[in-house]
């Protein structure tokens, strides 16, 4: 039989999960130039762009239209989406196997890390993640509880999540109305009473994960005002050596404009977001209904590893900071898919350069390959995804010409297509979402919003009559 890729023969793949790094692998396989590729791309929701749709910050609408370059790679000839069919429910690897000679995992992250301290399960005590997917409507957990009635909040963690979920709380009703954020959130965010909203970093300002560009826009809120201590905007010895020894010119910027909060005369605005260096949360402290009340806070100092790295060290000072509402923004973390060999410490599926691995011998299994944050972890921004699923490709590009991949018995797309029917009869093709798309817009345009979404899958397939 000749080799997958001709006319006669297209390759097929199979792209698990509709994110970033899904379209550009998808990208980069249909337009190869001495191929011909099919793709069929299949996500648990209805609905494409992964985190795009659920995680980018509705009040970043810039960043969201990267789904405008989406949408073209679902145009080109060979390309299928199926939406709501997910992996190890509708379909196994085995039948995957059956219908394709690649195969791409592309799930991203789908939850958090956890802290290990005590009281992290308290009521009021939430992972940021399923507080960003809330406020993006996604399906999942547009029904999550978020006591927005408590004043004061603590966000664990620096990184560009912990900013999104704070900038989020301490917009104004005025500002998130021109946004896409799903509209019970934005009725409750309207009723919010929420006043006061800390960021709290483990380490010093020149160790926040946040960039400058996220950092920068807390200073321009309409009604919140940005406060951080001089005393731990000030960098310690260690870092100011590393800094400067390093000569890193964003770092630089990004200490100066925390410095400059540090120096800002408040405007009296009616939120205040405080910025809180060198303290890690050590407890959760809650009432008899079990609910968060508090947060015990130990100070740490910075001590540098042999290799330069500085990590945060608890010295003997605690305190007690009140917050009714909190969210754990540490990091999100990979879930293993039914079927795929997963590195557990990492939280990623096991591969080398993407090929995904046998847990036994190590060595690369043929067909199968992975991309994003479920090969790489949870970090780098929609554009990291890019060289990523670039790196991915050239293996299954390179695998391909020395025959190493699978041998489907049904490689028709026919019968992928029935397969997937049968077992997923109200999937979700592109032309259907282009449907839902355009009703989404068309929801927002009265409202003066960019689209209002649907939030839950029913309402989706009840749209297109289903
Ligand atoms: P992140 O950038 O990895 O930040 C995680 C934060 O949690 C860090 O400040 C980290 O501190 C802290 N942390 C980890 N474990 C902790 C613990 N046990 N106690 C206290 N603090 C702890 O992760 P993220 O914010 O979830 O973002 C994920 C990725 O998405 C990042 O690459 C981010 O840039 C990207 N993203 C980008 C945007 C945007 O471009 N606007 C928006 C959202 C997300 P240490 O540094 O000390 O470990």
């Amino acid at each position: 039989m000749s080799r997958p890729g001709t006319t006669g023969q297209p390759l097929r793949v199979a792209i698990i999960g509709a994110g970033p790094t899904a379209f550009y692998a998808a990208e980069q396989l249909l337009r190869q130039p001495c191929l011909v590729v099919e793709v069929d791309m299949l996500d648990r929701l209805p609905t494409p762009f992964g985190l795009v749709r659920g995680g980018v910050a509705p009040d970043h609408q810039r960043i969201k239209a990267v789904t405008a370059a989406f949408d073209k790679i679902a145009g080109l000839p060979g390309f299928r989406f199926f939406g709501g069919v997910e992996l190890g429910k509708h379909v196994s690897v085995e039948d995957l196997r059956n219908h394709y000679h690649q195969i791409f995992y592309a799930t991203g992250a789908q939850t958090d890390r956890r802290m290990g301290i005590p009281g992290e399960d308290l009521q009021r005590s939430h992972p940021a993640t399923e507080f960003v997917a809330w406020y993006n409507g996604h399906p999942d957990y547009r029904d999550c509880p978020f006591d927005l009635s408590q004043e004061c909040v603590a966000v664990v963690g620096v990184g560009n999540v912990a900013i999104d979920v704070a900038r989020i709380l301490c917009r104004t009703p005025e500002e998130l109305e021109t946004t896409d954020i799903a509209d019970y959130a934005l009725e409750a965010l309207r009723e919010s009473r929420v006043r006061e909203v800390y960021l709290l970093g483990r380490r010093g300002p020149a160790q926040a994960a946040f960039t400058n560009p996220e950092i920068k826009e807390l200073g321009e809120l309409a009604d919140a005002d940005i406060v951080a201590s001089p005393d731990e905007a000030t960098l310690d010895e260690l870092s100011r050596a590393a800094l400067e020894h390093a000569q890193d010119r964003a770092t630089m910027k990004k200490v100066e404009i925390i410095q400059g909060y540090a120096t800002r005369p408040p405007s009296r605005k009616h939120r205040r977001l405080i910025l809180r260096f060198l303290v890690s949360p050590v407890a959760l402290i809650g009432n008899d209904a079990g609910e968060v009340t508090a947060m015990r806070l130990v100070k740490n100092r910075l001590i540098a590893t042999p290799t330069g790295t500085l990590l945060a060290r608890p010295s003997e000072a605690l305190e007690d900071l009140a917050a009714g509402l909190v969210f754990r923004s540490v990091g999100y973390r990979g879930v293993p898919l039914p079927g795929v060999p997963f590195n557990e410490s990492w939280g990623v599926v096991l591969n080398d350069k993407g090929r995904v691995l046998d847990p036994t011998s190590q060595q690369p299994l043929p067909g199968e390959y992975t991309g994003g944050w479920i090969k790489r972890g949870p970090t780098g921004v929609i554009g990291t995804n890019k060289p990523d699923a670039t790196e991915t490709v050239a293996c299954m590009i390179e695998d391909l010409v020395r025959d190493f991949h699978l041998h489907p018995e049904q490689p028709a797309p026919a019968a992928a297509e029935q397969m997937l029917r049968d077992r997923q009869p109200r999937y979700v093709s592109y032309p259907d979402w282009r449907r839902l798309n355009a009703l989404e817009i068309e929801g927002g345009r009265a409202l003066g919003r960019p689209r209002l979404k649907f939030t839950r899958v029913e309402d989706m397939l009840a749209a297109l009559g289903r």
